[in-house]
């Protein structure tokens, strides 16, 4: 690109960046009040087993209302929660909560929280998740943490180490949005995941029949059967994604097809329905 090409881009490219860094700085102004303002909630979506279709875990998932600003969706504000180092606090919060409405569920329910690199690489990590499961009483077995590749390309975390002192607590451990990151398989052999959670792209894909997404699921699945983990398809919107992931084995579902992320009250009368059934 020619020098005066390049000025030309810089013209175009100057507001959007402003707009992009003015969006991040009220966004951030507003976080650093929104857990003592109340202003987020859980939302719990299940997670169900691809053979009956029973209900195996919820996911966590945080929301946020501002007064000024309404819904925001967590994949704008957690980003920013990062950099400005406020992610700890509200993952705390998260954890703390997940797991007091995880004692509501039958005994079998376990729940997933979501955690985000900056969280497990801060040292008062593992400390916080033994004192969520002791103030909730909840059984380590029912806790399962999701975090991404990106936790192994943080430099001098010890994520490995980390990740183990979990599992030796009883933690599951799930590692979501697998195949979008850069991360080496070598962790897989070093860090015994419970689960992989195959990522909604190729989901997507493979019932599209696109040859490649059906070609990396199949050998997600092999691999994680080989190493003793299960496989959750994210994201399964309808009958014919569903149709496929089961065909190439994934052990459970997730996705709007069986239910979306829904308030804590609406997530317990799902129990209540199963209960008068039985
Ligand atoms: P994730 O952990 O991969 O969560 C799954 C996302 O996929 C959720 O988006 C969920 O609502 C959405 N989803 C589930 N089923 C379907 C489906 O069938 N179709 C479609 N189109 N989407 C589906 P959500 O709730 O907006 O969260 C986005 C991301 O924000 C999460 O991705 C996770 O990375 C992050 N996040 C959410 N809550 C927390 C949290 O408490 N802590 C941290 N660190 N990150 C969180
Ligand atoms: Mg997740
Ligand atoms: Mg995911
Ligand atoms: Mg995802």
């Amino acid at each position: 690109r020619s020098k005066d090409q390049g000025g030309g881009s810089h013209n175009t490219y100057e507001p959007q960046l402003h707009v992009h860094a003015e969006e991040r700085r009220v966004l951030e102004i507003a976080l650093r009040k929104a857990l003592e303002r109340n202003e987020f909630t859980v939302h719990y979506q299940p997670v169900v087993s691809a053979e009956g279709g029973t209900i195996e875990s919820f996911e966590a998932l945080l929301r946020w209302n501002n007064p000024e600003l309404g819904n925001v969706s967590p994949a704008r504000f957690v980003p920013v929660a990062e950099d400005a180092r406020l992610i700890g606090p509200i993952g705390e919060w998260v954890l703390r909560t997940a797991c007091q409405e995880a004692m509501r569920w039958p005994d079998h329910i376990r729940v997933a929280v979501n955690v985000s690199a900056e969280q497990l690489g801060h040292p008062g990590f593992v400390t916080s998740v033994i004192s969520a499961l002791s103030h909730s009483r909840l059984h380590a077995h029912r806790l399962e943490l999701e975090v991404t590749e990106s936790v192994f390309m943080r430099e001098g975390t010890g994520a490995v180490a980390v990740l183990d002192q979990l599992l030796a607590l009883g933690v599951r451990l799930a590692l979501d949005d697998f195949g979008t990151g850069y991360s080496s398989l070598g962790y897989l052999s070093k860090t015994k995941f419970n689960t992989i959670k195959i990522d909604r792209s190729f989901v997507q894909g493979a019932s599209k029949n696109a040859p490649e997404a059906l070609a990396i699921i199949r050998a997600v699945v092999a691999m994680a059967d080989s190493l003793g983990m299960a496989t959750t398809a994210e994201g399964v919107e309808t009958e014919q994604e569903l149709a496929t992931v089961r065909k190439l084995g994934c052990r459970k579902i997730q996705g709007y097809l069986f239910g979306r992320p829904m308030p804590a009250p609406e997530a317990r009368r799902l129990f209540d329905v199963d209960r008068a059934v039985a």
